[in-house]
């Protein structure tokens, strides 16, 4: 089975967990501290915070920006369950922002006309969350002016989107957003294996998060509300977490950090090849929008409507792939239909953009050491398994 997202490990990333391997420390040394160096170097953010996922650093993203029981999230319903996970850990209710069905993104009209109906409401969102579909940023120029005017927070769940740009600056910079989360998972751009990471040019919320991340315990004098028992001395202000990232973790994120520019030019010419194979294709790809440099961390096709409904074609399609030994897969299921959030009061209806978007969607494979030929194969089963539908024998 080809996969639809899988790690590149070269012998340079064996040797730089080795050599963590055979030092003095596996974890709390000097990886960690020289990764978060060279990420924030990277993207230009002023401080970079490794975790263990980016799960948690969307939660100490949350905590150190105050959320709490009583507050609210606002995120897109096509995204992976912890952009909104997130927002429960702190006991903060979560609503949904429908997405624009050209990109699959958090729609700025949709945002717009929430913001005016939540403002009549008396409940104004203490934090939004677009998530950069794909590797695709958000327009994030109309994101942050919209939460500028309503004074609310932006947390980027940029875990698809390390080493893309928007508007010719780097994702992660944060010039439209208070906090940047990337995520090291291995199908993500760089791996490693699990990880994450908080960026932002504030040095409070660096502060607040290095705290929630690490126990709510300083070391630090400054931190003190009570004067210092001896050299031996910590003091625990707060209750955090242990969501430190290792030094093995981190010695590999720092040697992928090396061929991130490379990793992101082959997911481009992977994907624009992609482009080129199904262009007569009854398929729809994601528009991708002039001021932003996607990572393409996934290639999604959407399956129009050819006969019948588009969700019974995409299943037959799915099912067919996967058949023939393609890793397809499907991005994402909303997360206002997942149980859990049904269970909050959420139904199907809903968000009617999400919920279409996800009837048609289809991800293909995309890693930067898939193969011409796999993807002339890809391509191919896609084509037969789409003239299956319409009534031709796939071939
Ligand atoms: C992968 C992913 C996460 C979670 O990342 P982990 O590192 O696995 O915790 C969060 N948000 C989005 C959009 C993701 O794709």
């Amino acid at each position: 089975m080809i996969p639809y997202g899988r790690q590149n490990i070269s012998d340079d990333d064996i040797e730089a967990v080795t050599a963590v391997l055979k030092s003095d420390f596996l974890t709390q040394g000097q990886a960690v501290p020289a990764f978060e160096q060279a990420v924030a170097s990277k993207t230009g953010a002023g401080f970079a915070l490794a975790t263990n996922s980016a799960t948690s650093a969307l939660h100490i993203a949350c905590l150190a920006l105050g959320l709490q029981s009583g507050d609210l999230l606002w995120t897109t319903p096509i995204t992976f369950v912890a952009s909104a996970n997130c927002a429960r850990y702190c006991g903060a209710d979560v609503d949904f922002v429908d997405i624009d069905p050209a990109t699959g993104n958090m729609s700025p009209a949709a945002l717009k006309e929430k913001f005016i109906t939540a403002e009549k409401n008396g409940r104004l969102p203490k934090v939004i969350v677009p998530v950069h579909l794909c590797g695709q940023s958000c327009d994030m120029a109309a994101i942050s002016a919209l939460a500028r005017h309503y004074g609310c927070h932006i947390i980027e769940d940029a875990s698809h989107a390390i080493g893309g740009q928007y508007q010719n600056e780097p994702v992660g910079c944060g010039r439209f957003s208070d906090i940047t989360v990337f995520s090291f998972h291995p199908v993500k751009i760089i791996t490693t294996g699990e990880g994450g990471m908080a960026l932002t040019n504030s040095a409070e919320l660096a502060h607040k998060m290095a705290l929630y991340r690490s126990h709510g315990i300083s070391r630090d004098e400054v931190d003190m509300t009570e004067a210092s028992h001896g050299p031996w001395y910590y003091q625990q202000t707060l209750l955090g977490f242990n969501y430190r990232m290792t030094d093995i973790q981190a010695a590999l994120g720092l040697s992928q950090l090396t061929r991130l520019d490379s990793f992101v030019l082959q997911r481009r010419e992977l994907a624009a090849f992609y482009d080129t194979l199904l262009a007569d294709v009854d398929v729809t790809p994601l528009t991708q929008l002039p001021d932003s440099g996607s990572a393409w961390h996934l290639y999604v096709v959407q399956i129009d409507n050819v006969q019948g409904t588009a969700a019974a074609n995409r299943k037959e399609v799915f099912n067919y792939m996967r058949e023939q030994g393609v890793g397809v897969n499907v991005h994402y299921i909303p997360v206002h239909l997942q149980p859990y959030y049904r269970n909050l009061g959420f139904s199907a209806g809903d968000y009617p953009a999400a919920e279409d978007y996800y009837r048609k969607a289809l991800t293909i494979p995309l890693y930067p050491d898939l193969t011409t030929e796999q993807q002339r194969y890809i391509s191919a089963t896609l084509i037969a398994a789409l003239a299956g539908r319409s009534g031709v024998e796939p071939g």
